[in-house]
C-alpha cells in the first residue's frame, strides 16, 4: 500500500502544489488528499488501500456512480475505433441532437472540452452578436478561469481567497461588472444605469461554487426580464447544475428560459468535455458560420462523446431525478437532525442531486455573506472527521456535494451513522 504522504511529497517536486486543480490539494482544509487508486459505484479507492463513500464524485460528473459497466463498455467500443481524428463523427451529431432535445431553450449546441472553455465561449459569443463589452456576473460564483470571469469568483478561488487573480488585466476585469447573488435590486440598478452596455448576464441559477445557494423566488425570473429590457444576453451556466438538478437542468426546474446554456460534467461522463448552446440567430454567429471565433483540436472527441451519451442515457429512464432527488433530501434532512439532536446548529440546501451543509444558526443561507459567515473551523473539523470514517467529502467549505444513483439508502444511512459518531464528538 502506498503512503499518502510520501505520493503527496513526490507530486510537489513536480507540479505545483502537488495537483492539476487547486481545490484538491485540501489548501482549505488542510492534511494530505487521498491520491486515488480507483473508484466504484458511490466508492473511492485510495491509494493507501482505504475505501471511502465519495460525495464529490469528480465534482459532480459521476451522476450514475463510479465505473458504471455501461458507460465502461461504450467507452472501450469507441476506443476500439481510436482515439481522435480531427474530423466530423456521426456521434457528435447524435450527441448535439440529444442535448437539443433535453434541453428546449437550446436550438443548436458546440461541444467543447472544459467548462471553461465554455463559459469563455458564451462570453464571446455574447459580446460578438451584441457588439458590447460589459458582463454581469455574481459575487462567489464560478465559471472556471478565463480572464473575464475570474473576478470575485467562488470555489478554488474562494477556498484560496483569491477571488481576483494577479494575471487578470485590470482593463479587462473592468467589463466584468459583479453584483450580489439573489439581490433583484441590485440587478434592476446596474441595468438601469448601464443596460445599454451589457453584453449578458452568466449565472448559475442553482449556485454551486459558494457552497450550494438556491435562487430566491424571482431573482431568475428578473434576469430574464432585465436582459428583455435591454437587449442583453441571458447565459445559464449550467455547467454543474446540468442534468444534476432535473434532466432539463435548472432552467427546467425553475422554468426559466436562457438565451445561452453551458454545460460540461454530467454530459461527458467523467471524461473532459463542456458545450455551449442556446438561440439559433445568437449561435449562427459562431464561425464558420459567422465571425465569432471558437475552435478546439480534442472537441467532440468520439471516446468522450460515448461516455456522455451513454451516461445521459441512464439518466433518462423515468423517475431518475426523482429517486436522486429524494436520496439527496434524506440525506441532507438525516444529517441536520443528526446535528440538532447534538446541538449543532447545521443548515442545508438541496436541488436534485447537489446539496450543500452550512455550520450555522440561520435557517435559510440565500447569500455570498451568509455563506462566508458560517463556521468554517466547525466544517474542517467535521470534514476530517468525516473522512476518519471512510466518508469523503468536498474538501472545503465553498463547495457543492453530489449523491450518485450508486449511493443506495443502505450507503446513505452508514454516512449518517459516521455523522452522528462525529457530530458527538465535534
Ligand atoms: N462553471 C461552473 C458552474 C462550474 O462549476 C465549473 C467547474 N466546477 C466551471 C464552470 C468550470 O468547468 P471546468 O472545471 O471543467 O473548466
Amino acid at each position: 500500500m502506498a503512503d499518502l504522504s510520501a505520493l503527496f511529497a513526490e507530486a510537489q517536486n513536480y507540479i505545483p502544489g502537488g495537483v492539476n486543480s487547486p481545490v484538491r490539494a485540501f489548501k482549505g482544509v488542510g492534511g494530505t488528499p487521498v491520491f486515488v487508486d480507483r473508484a466504484e459505484g458511490p466508492y473511492l479507492f485510495g491509494a493507501d488501500g482505504r475505501r471511502y463513500i465519495d460525495y464529490v464524485g469528480s465534482w459532480g460528473p459521476m451522476i450514475v456512480g463510479h465505473a458504471h459497466p455501461e458507460v465502461l463498455k461504450a467507452v472501450h467500443g469507441a476506443v476500439d475505433r481510436g482515439l481522435s481524428y480531427g474530423a466530423p463523427t456521426p456521434i457528435e451529431t447524435v450527441m448535439a441532437k440529444k442535448l437539443c432535445e433535453l434541453v428546449p431553450s437550446m436550438d443548436m449546441v458546440r461541444m467543447v472540452n472544459s467548462g471553461t472553455e465554455a463559459t469563455m465561449s458564451a462570453i464571446r459569443l455574447a459580446r460578438g452578436y451584441t457588439g458590447r463589452d460589459r458582463i454581469v456576473k455574481f459575487e462567489g460564483c464560478y465559471h472556471g478561469h478565463s480572464d473575464s470571469l475570474l473576478v470575485k469568483a467562488g470555489s478554488g478561488a474562494l477556498t484560496l481567497g483569491v477571488p481576483s487573480s494577479p494575471g487578470v488585466p485590470a482593463c479587462l476585469a473592468e467589463h466584468t461588472i459583479t453584483l450580489p447573488f439573489n439581490d433583484d435590486d441590485a440587478v434592476r440598478e446596474a441595468f438601469s444605469r448601464l443596460g445599454g452596455e451589457i453584453a449578458c448576464i452568466i449565472v448559475e441559477p442553482v449556485a454551486g461554487n459558494m457552497n450550494c445557494v438556491p435562487p430566491k423566488p424571482g431573482f431568475l425570473e428578473t434576469l430574464r426580464a432585465v436582459c428583455d429590457a435591454h437587449g442583453s444576453v441571458l447565459i445559464f451556466d449550467e455547467v454543474m447544475t446540468g442534468f444534476r438538478v432535473a434532466l432539463g437542468g435548472a432552467q427546467a426546474h425553475y422554468g426559466i428560459r436562457p438565451d445561452l446554456t453551458t454545460l460540461g460534467k454530467v454530459i461527458g461522463g467523467g471524461m473532459p468535455v463542456g458545450a455551449f448552446g442556446g438561440r439559433r440567430d445568437i449561435m449562427e454567429k459562431l464561425a464558420p458560420l459567422g465571425p465569432v471565433y471558437q475552435a478546439g483540436t480534442l472537441s467532440g472527441n468520439p471516446v468522450a462523446m460515448a461516455a456522455g451519451l451513454k451516461t445521459l442515457e441512464l439518466i433518462a429512464v423515468p423517475g431518475f431525478f426523482e429517486h436522486l432527488s429524494e436520496k439527496t433530501r434524506y440525506l441532507v434532512e438525516g444529517l441536520r437532525e443528526r446535528a440538532s439532536q447534538t446541538g449543532i446548529p447545521l443548515a442545508a440546501n438541496s436541488v436534485g442531486g447537489m446539496f450543500g451543509l452550512f455550520f450555522t444558526g440561520e435557517k435559510v443561507v440565500d447569500s455570498f455573506d451568509r455563506v462566508m459567515a458560517c463556521d468554517q473551523e466547525r466544517f474542517k473539523r467535521f470534514f476530517h472527521a468525516m473522512m476518519d470514517e471512510g466518508v469523503y467529502l468536498a474538501p472545503s467549505a465553498f463547495e457543492a456535494g453530489f449523491v450518485s444513483a450508486a449511493h443506495e439508502f443502505e450507503t446513505l444511512d452508514q454516512t449518517l451513522q459516521a455523522a452522528e459518531r462525529v457530530f458527538s464528538r465535534l
